[in-house]
C-alpha cells in the first residue's frame, strides 16, 4: 500500500510502513504556550500493535541489512527529501506543540536533513563495515593460521524514544533512527508525547520514503500511546536488539532495568543528564570577564535551557574579577524574558529544581528574569555558591533542566579542581581561557577529559556540530554507555557488532569481505590499510 505525505495529522500510528488508527484510547497533543488540546485525536496502541511493530521490524531486518550499500543510503536520503516535502506544515504544527521559536525549528530541520544526507555519504563510503583480513599462512609454524576476516553487522530492530527537547533532530527521524538505519537495524520509534503531530508527519515521510525506495515493510514503525507500558513493552519484546533514548535519568535507568532483566539483555544507549560545567581561568576573566558574562547569560537562556548540553554550572576562583562577572551576568539575566517550556511536566520539574536548589545552604540567588506571563513560561535563574558549599552537598550537583545556572566561586585552583573532581560524568566541559592560563589549563586537562564527552575551549556547549569527530556522550550519568556517542557519525558503532569469517570459501564470504574487494572499500589488510 502506498503511503502519501499528509499534510495534516490524522491521528495515526505507522505500522509496517501502513497508516494505522490504534484502538487503544485517545490521546491529544497539546498546544505548549497555551496548553489548549490540539485536534487530531491520535489512536492510541494495544499491546498487539506494539507485537506487530516488533514483528514486522524482526521480519525486516535480515533482508533490509542485506540490501546493498548504495539502496540504504538511497533510502535515508528519500527520507530526507520527503521531510523536506512535508513544507511548512511540520515547522507550524512543532512550532504549536512545543513552542519551540521557527528559526530555531528550522534550523532544527535542516540539521535532521543534513544528519540523514551524512549518514547515507557514511554507508556508501563503505568505511563503517569495519572490514579486516588476517590472510591465511599456511606454513607458518609451529601451526598456522587460518584465513580469518572480520566486518560489522547490524545489532537487529532498535527501539528510538524520540527526545522532548528535539523534536525533529532527536526524535523520529533524528539520529538515534539515522544511525540505527545506517547500521541495517530497522526501527521502532516510541513517539515523545509531546510533539504527536510532528511524529506522525515525519513518520509519514520516512513510510513514503521506504515506499518509493522499496524497503521492506517493517524497516520503520511509530507507535503512539500512554502510560510506560508502550516503553516497556518495546525494551523487553525479544526482536528488539538495542535502544536509543533521550530524556530523563529516571526513565533512561528504568529501561535499562527492563533491557538487562531480559533473558537476553540488550544494550541501553541513554542520553540522560548533564550540568555541562564552564571553568573561567584568571586572565581571561579578567581580560574578558564581561563579554564571557554576557555570552554566558545567552547560552543559559537558549531554547529556554532545553538543551542537554545547557551550561549549568561556572566555575572560577574567588575575587574581584568574579564579583564584577556575576554582577554582569546577574544583570544580563535580569533583562532576559520568561518564555514557554515544551511541556507542563517539564516546567513543574524546572520549577521544582531551581526552588530546591535555591534554598539550599550557601547558595544564593543572583538574579532572576522577567516574571512568568504564561502558563509554562520559565523564568531564567543564576544563582552563586562557594567551592566549599558544592563540595559538601551532592544536591547541588544534579540537572536543572532549564534556563538556570549556579556560579561556584573557588577559593584556589586546588580546590575548583576538587569541585571537578567530584562532578559526575558530563556531556561537555568547557574553558575560558587566554594564552597565559595555558599552564594552569594544562593541570585541569586530565580531570577534564575523565569527566565529559567533549571538551571545548573559549566557546559554549549549547550547539552541537553533526560530523565525523563530534562526541555527543560521557560517563554516567550523561549517558548510560561511556563508549559511545549519540551524535555525529561514530553512532553508528552502537549498532552494530563484528563477525569474524574464519576459512570460509570465498564465495560465501560477504561482499565486504571477498578476496577481490569487490566494493574497492578499505580495508586493513594484513595490518595495512588499502582498498585492494
Ligand atoms: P522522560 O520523562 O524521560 O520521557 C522520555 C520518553 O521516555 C517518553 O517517550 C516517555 O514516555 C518515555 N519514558 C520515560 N520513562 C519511562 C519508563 N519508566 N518506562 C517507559 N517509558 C518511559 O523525558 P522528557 O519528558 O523528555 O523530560 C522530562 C525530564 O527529562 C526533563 O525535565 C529533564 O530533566 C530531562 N531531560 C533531559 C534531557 C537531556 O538531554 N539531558 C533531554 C530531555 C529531557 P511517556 O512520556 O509516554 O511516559
Amino acid at each position: 500500500m502506498q503511503t502519501q505525505v499528509s499534510f495534516d495529522p490524522q491521528g495515526d500510528m505507522i505500522i509496517g510502513g501502513e497508516s494505522v488508527k490504534g484502538a487503544g484510547g485517545a490521546l491529544y497533543a497539546l498546544a505548549a504556550a497555551t496548553g489548549e488540546t490540539l485536534e487530531p485525536a491520535f489512536g492510541c496502541a494495544t499491546p498487539a500493535l506494539v507485537e506487530r511493530a516488533c514483528a514486522l521490524a524482526g521480519a525486516a531486518f535480515d533482508a533490509y541489512r542485506q540490501l546493498p550499500d548504495a539502496r540504504r543510503a538511497a533510502f535515508l536520503e528519500a527520507i530526507a527529501q520527503a521531510i523536506l516535502d512535508l513544507g511548512p506544515v511540520l515547522i507550524e504544527r512543532a512550532h504549536l506543540e512545543t513552542a519551540l521559536p521557527v528559526a530555531r525549528l528550522e534550523g532544527e530541520r535542516m540539521r535532521t536533513v543534513n544528519q540523514l544526507k551524512l549518514f547515507a555519504s557514511v554507508v556508501r563510503d563503505g568505511r563503517w563495515h569495519g572490514a579486516v583480513v588476517d590472510t591465511a599462512q599456511p606454513q607458518r609454524a609451529p601451526l598456522p593460521r587460518q584465513d580469518l576476516r572480520m566486518r560489522r553487522v547490524g545489532l537487529g530492530p532498535v527501539a528510538v524514544f524520540g527526545a522532548s527537547n528535539f523534536p525533529l533532530a532527536f526524535s523520529v527521524a533524528g539520529g538515534d533512527t539515522a544511525s540505527a538505519l545506517a547500521a541495517g537495524c530497522p526501527v521502532v520509534v516510541k513517539a515523545h508525547p509531546a510533539h504527536l503531530g510532528t511524529s506522525e508527519l515525519v513518520a509519514r515521510a520516512i513510510a513514503r520514503a521506504a515506499h518509493d525506495t522499496q524497503m521492506p515493510a517493517g524497516v520503520f514503525s511509530l507507535v503512539i500511546g500512554e502510560g510506560t507500558w508502550i516503553g516497556e513493552t518495546l525494551v523487553a519484546h525479544p526482536e528488539i536488539q538495542a535502544v536509543g533514548f533521550t530524556g530523563s535519568r529516571q526513565g533512561g535507568l528504568a529501561l535499562q532495568r527492563i533491557a538487562q532483566a531480559r533473558a537476553e539483555p540488550i544494550p541501553v544507549y541513554a542520553e540522560m543528564s548533564s550540568i555541562n560545567p564552564v571553568v573561567l581561568l584568571p586572565h581571561a576573566l579578567a581580560a574578558r570577564g564581561e563579554q564571557i558574562a554576557r555570552d554566558y547569560a545567552d547560552s543559559v537562556v537558549m531554547g529556554v535551557g532545553q538543551f542537554c548540553t545547557n551550561p549549568g554550572i561556572v566555575l572560577a576562583l574567588a575575587g574581584e574579577a568574579l564579583d564584577a562577572f556575576c554582577s554582569t551576568a546577574a544583570q544580563a539575566i535580569a533583562t532576559k524574558t520568561a518564555a514557554t517550556m515544551l511541556t507542563p511536566n517539564i516546567h513543574a520539574a524546572y520549577c521544582r529544581g531551581v526552588a530546591h536548589l535555591a534554598e539550599l545552604d550557601g547558595v544564593t540567588t543572583l538574579a532572576r528574569g522577567a516574571e512568568a506571563r504564561g502558563p509554562n513560561d520559565a523564568v531564567p535563574v543564576l544563582l552563586r555558591t562557594q567551592g566549599r558549599a558544592f563540595l559538601a552537598d551532592a544536591a547541588m550537583h544534579e540537572e536543572v533542566f532549564g534556563p538556570c545556572s549556579l556560579i561556584v566561586a573557588c577559593r584556589d585552583i586546588d580546590e575548583l579542581q576538587a569541585v571537578l573532581r567530584r562532578m559526575s560524568g558530563q556531556l561537555t566541559a568547557t574553558v575560558q581561557l587566554d594564552e597565559a592560563d595555558y599552564a594552569q589549563a594544562q593541570t585541569l586537562m586530565p580531570i577534564l577529559e575523565r569527566k565529559a564527552g567533549r571538551v571545548l575551549f573559549n566557546g559554549f556547549p549549547t550547539g552541537v556540530e553533526v560530523s565525523h569527530a563530534m562526541v555527543h556522550g560521557g560517563p554516567f550519568p550523561a549517558t548510560s554507555d561511556t563508549r559511545t556517542t549519540s551524535v555525529g557519525t561514530a553512532a553508528i558503532d552502537r549498532f552494530l557488532r563484528p563477525v569474524c569469517y574464519q576459512a570460509v570459501p570465498d564465495v560465501l564470504l560477504p561482499d565486504p569481505l571477498k578476496h577481490d574487494n569487490p566494493m574497492a572499500i578499505w580495508r586493513l589488510n594484513d595490518g595495512e590499510l588499502s582498498r585492494d
